[in-house]
């Protein structure tokens, strides 16, 4: 084991990567291969959360197949970053229960996330799994101590759940746990096409890193802008928040010039929507074709997608099962279990 920092963050396979996901995470997860420890974790437990259906749960395997190949695409390298999923390495749900008596049932009522995910996605009556959700993602950074969570905005709370656990654990038991930095993106929260606050799989309202061309001109087309302008020489504001398509121009289009130049014509009443829309079309383009390319590349390879899994669930195994002994033994907790973990190292 080298002695580089750790970076552990993970996506629930609830459908393909978005703009939102790269800009809020991704990015930062290319970024940082080069220079730390970096694991990628697809969360088909967390999915289980909102989606436990079977139908679901079959659907989240071909997403998890496109998720990987999304970060392939995206510039992750398989050769310095383990990708694993997160029900291969069960570990994680022993340390889950053992954290679990450590938060009380206010404080994850408290966290802002949960409470959009039950309002947006209309969940009447939480189940106790989605109650855990926060306490099962603290467990998957600590399983392999990670001290870099790069993340989006919506999820810095979660984080911050998840120090708080490091240190009530270490303030009772003793010194195991490291108590990880979220690290937000560029673009903290990028928002929907619809002109909701937050791209999200869930919502309908995203533009997939895989989207053919066509659907990304089509979704930009029907993006939201300023409901007031009526006709292109009404001047109006493009630094208004609602306007997204401004928010996506700052956020892809590597012409600052042309962003700055079509504000300045925006807020003269001098350029139309569509010419704006247009040359977002265009920008998002530069930005997504060599994306697309590397995702063919190693979509014609579906081997390879099983191959990574199954090396990330075997690297990942054992450093789990490592801390979950260090854990156990620290709180003094059976030494039978103890002796099995030890066993299983290599
Ligand atoms: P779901 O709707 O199923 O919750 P999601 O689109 O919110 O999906 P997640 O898998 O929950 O995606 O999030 C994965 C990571 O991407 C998290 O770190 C999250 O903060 C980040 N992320 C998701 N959407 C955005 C966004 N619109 N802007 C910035 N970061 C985002
Ligand atoms: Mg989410």
């Amino acid at each position: 084991m080298g002695n580089k920092k750790r970076v552990l963050t993970g996506d629930r396979p609830t459908g393909p990567l978005h703009l939102g996901h790269y800009v809020g995470t991704l990015a930062n997860r290319v970024r940082l291969q080069d220079q730390y420890e970096v694991f990628l974790l697809i969360a088909d437990y967390h999915a289980l959360t909102t989606r436990p259906e079977k139908a679901d749960i079959l659907a989240s395997r071909e997403y998890i197949r496109e998720i990987v190949l999304d970060y392939l695409a995206a510039g992750i390298d398989p050769e310095k970053t383990t990708i694993y999923l997160q029900s291969d390495v069960p570990e994680v749900c022993e340390l889950t229960l053992l954290f679990s008596m450590l938060v009380t049932l206010p404080r994850v009522e408290r966290i802002p996330t949960l409470k959009d995910m039950i309002r947006d996605q209309k969940i009447e009556n939480p189940s106790m799994g989605l109650m855990l959700y926060p306490i099962l993602q603290a467990a998957d950074i600590l399983h392999v101590k990670a001290e870099i969570v790069p993340v989006g905005k919506d999820q810095e709370s979660h984080v911050e759940l998840c120090r708080e656990i490091a240190r009530r654990f270490n303030s009772l038991y003793g010194e195991v746990f490291p108590e990880p930095e979220a690290l937000i993106g560029d673009v903290p929260t990028l928002p929907g096409i619809d002109g909701r606050a937050k791209m999200s799989k869930s919502l309908g309202n995203a533009i997939f890193l895989s989207d053919p061309p066509e659907e990304v001109a089509r979704k930009v087309m029907q993006m939201f802008t300023d409901p007031a302008r009526i006709r292109p020489d009404i001047p109006a504001d493009p630094d208004a928040p609602h306007n997204v398509v401004f928010r996506y121009h700052e956020a892809f289009n590597d012409d600052k010039a042309e962003v700055e130049e079509l504000k300045a014509r925006y807020r003269q009443g001098k350029v139309g929507d569509v010419e704006v829309k247009r040359r977002l079309i265009a920008a998002l383009e530069r930005f997504l074709a060599p994306i697309r390319e590397r995702r063919a590349y190693y979509a014609a390879r579906p081997q390879l997608i099983d191959e990574i899994l199954a090396a990330g669930a075997a690297k990942v195994r054992p450093i789990s099962q490592a801390t979950l002994a260090e854990a156990r033994e620290a709180m003094g907790l059976s030494t039978r279990r103890l002796a099995e973990l030890k066993a299983q190292l290599p």
